[in-house]
């Protein structure tokens, strides 16, 4: 077979010789830069699949697979780069693309800068504006509870909303509020607060009680912020049972 740009004689692709086919067909159009933001209030990444906890520095093979466009005939692209921080928030990357097209192996050397920018994820940013969907009240049955039970329950709710936040789940606690007979703990998510109310009250052999509010629409649906009462009874156990530890 002969190349027909060249002229040369071997294996062709698309009637081009290796060395002409990768001039014709770049692998990779690299961008001048690639921007990637990081969250100012809790230090994730955002991606193409949310936001993610990790550093920067390990998230750069990661954008580059996501920002920088490739021949769509490429196979999986693999980047291998080396990376020169010129501050805190600009990084000068020399980048290595490899891949196959048909059967030529293709290997393309390019430079581009990444630059961190500061951001508020969706979650930190309802967060800062005290967002809620549900409330759990943590009460006991015909008296207050007591200083203790006070601190003791709530302490449940915020450490069974921690074990969530921390495997990713976007949750968090709005606020508590301390108020005549218990304390009212304000929760961004309706579902985990069912949740926990229920955890809570198997716990500490409570009951769970709930009234539902309508507060808005999305979507064309009807939004509720939904308020669960734990109410704990007379003679509990004074330390519940920790469901973080088998
Ligand atoms: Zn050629
Ligand atoms: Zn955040």
């Amino acid at each position: 077979m002969f190349c027909v740009e060249c002229g040369k004689d071997g294996p062709t692709v698309e009637g081009l010789c290796p060395s002409c086919f990768r001039k014709r067909n770049p692998l990779v159009h690299p961008p001048e830069s690639i921007d990637a933001v990081v969250c100012v209030d809790c230090q994730r990444l955002e991606s193409g699949g949310g936001w993610v906890r990790v550093e920067v520095e390990t998230a750069i093979p990661m954008l580059l697979r996501e920002r920088v466009p490739t021949d769509p005939r490429a196979g999986r692209v693999t980047f291998t780069h080396v990376s020169r921080a010129e501050d805190a928030k600009n990084f000068g990357l020399s980048v290595k693309a490899a891949a196959r097209i048909s059967d030529i192996e293709i290997v393309e050397s390019f430079r581009t800068r990444l630059r961190v920018q500061q951001g508020l994820c969706p979650t930190c940013n309802r967060r800062r504006s005290n967002y809620y969907e549900g409330i759990l009240q943590v009460r006991a049955v015909d008296r207050p509870l007591t200083g203790g039970e006070r601190i003791r329950l709530v302490a449940f709710v915020q450490e069974a909303i921690a074990r969530r936040s921390a495997k990713g789940e976007e949750v968090f606690v709005s606020k508590v509020e301390e108020v005549r007979g218990g304390a009212d703990v304000y929760l961004s998510s309706n579902r985990v607060a069912r949740t926990v109310a229920r955890e809570l009250a198997d716990a500490f052999r409570g009951t769970v009680g709930s009234s539902p509010k309508l507060f808005g629409q999305k979507d064309g649906k009807d939004l509720y912020r939904v308020t669960y009462v734990v109410r704990i009874p007379r003679g509990t156990p004074s330390g519940g049972r920790d469901p973080g530890t088998p």
